[in-house]
């Protein structure tokens, strides 16, 4: 049983640590946003899999939030979230069975991208969106025609007609502006011949929902979405502390802390934070401060290089390069105050991906 308040130096690492005032500054902008927009807020769940942050974001305004998976979804909403969006599709006998249950007990939606597992979906008691694809082919329809062929399967089915989930990925990360403007206008441009193929079918949508964090002030100016489903802005990481973002400035708000276990090289020591402790996609991590270079050094150390370095079992705190996937490599968040550690969260849906 751990006892807080507790210094953050007592903390065994590598730890993963929430400024939690941090977190709500971006929670309360980000709802600000949205609300001056006239748009609904649904952010996603993906990035943070917790119950209390799903909680605090619908507290601030959002009307939901989304899921990635069933199984983050299940571990969410028996942890008391109401309101689920289910980004990606659910295709197996055994996941509609799942998906069914679920719809028994909370507002759920879920995206759909062809006509066979629509009709498996007859029953199921979700509201369902088409999944449009923006180019990348991951999942969704690939041409406005396959989208009104898949709104009128729903409709024939006897299933809710959501609405449509356009969620371009590839354009989030765009580092400059400028570029990334241009990129989402003309995805936007496909979008609009999507939707108009769907009115002229005469399909009332009623939602169009996607935007990440990098690209969610210029869909709210474009005027095409009316949901966001933004994620990584409660916490921000080194890939988008490396991008130019529009729309109001969000904190950093999530670290990882370790500690030099070795120091016997000139111009490098050892930290216990690896392959292990921070997802490997995006690059490294960088220290918060100080101009050190990080190495991953295998599964279970880094290295740092530099001049000015942290001496034998000093503290070192790390910005991950990206945060959804370091997230779910810890059980929970040590929620900190400058160097007080207040309280303990869980990672709710750690490892929930199926
Ligand atoms: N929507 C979907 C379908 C996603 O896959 C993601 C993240 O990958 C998001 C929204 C949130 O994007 P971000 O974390 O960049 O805000
Ligand atoms: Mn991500």
């Amino acid at each position: 049983m751990t006892h807080f308040p507790l210094p953050r130096a007592d903390l065994a690492t590598p730890a993963l640590l929430l400024d939690v005032a941090a977190m709500d500054r971006n929670i309360a902008a980000m709802a600000e946003f949205a609300r001056t927009r006239g748009l609904a807020l649904r952010p996603h769940a993906k990035t943070h899999k917790s119950s209390e942050i799903a909680k605090r974001q619908i507290a601030a305004g959002a009307v939901g939030i989304c899921c990635a998976k069933l199984g983050e979804a299940e571990a969410l909403a028996a942890d008391g979230v109401g309101d689920i969006h289910l980004t990606s599709p659910v295709v197996t006998r055994d996941g509609i069975a799942r998906l069914t249950a679920l719809a028994g007990k909370i507002g759920l939606s879920v995206v759909a991208d062809h006509p066979d597992v629509v009709r498996a979906l007859a029953g199921c008691g979700a509201t369902i969106f088409v999944d449009v694809d923006p180019g990348k082919h991951r999942t969704g329809v690939t041409s406005p025609e396959a989208a009104v062929a898949l709104a009128r399967t729903i409709i024939e089915a006897g299933l809710p007609l959501g609405g449509v989930q356009y969620y371009c990925g590839s354009e989030q990360h765009i580092t400059h502006l400028s570029d990334r403007h241009a990129a989402i206008s003309e995805k936007t441009d496909y979008l609009r011949t999507v939707l108009a193929a769907l009115a002229d079918a005469g399909f009332a949508i009623p939602v169009v929902t996607g935007a990440g964090t990098g690209t969610f002030a210029i869909d709210a100016e474009l005027g095409v979405l009316t949901e966001l489903q933004v994620g990584s802005y409660i916490f921000l990481d080194r890939e988008y502390r490396d991008c130019e973002l529009a729309g109001p400035s969000f904190e950093q708000a999530l670290w990882v802390d370790s500690t030099v276990v070795s120091a016997n090289t000139p111009g490098m020591v050892t930290i216990d934070a690896g392959l292990k402790s921070f997802a490997t996609d995006a690059g490294v991590p960088v220290p918060l401060s100080g101009s050190a270079r990080y190495a991953f050094m295998g599964d279970e150390q880094g290295a740092l290089f530099g001049e000015a370095l942290p001496a034998l079992a000093e503290r070192v705190t790390l910005v991950p390069p990206h945060c959804d996937p370091t997230v779910n490599l810890y059980d929970r968040y040590w929620l900190v105050a400058g160097e007080t550690v207040t309280g303990a969260w869980p990672v709710t849906a750690r490892g929930r991906s199926t």
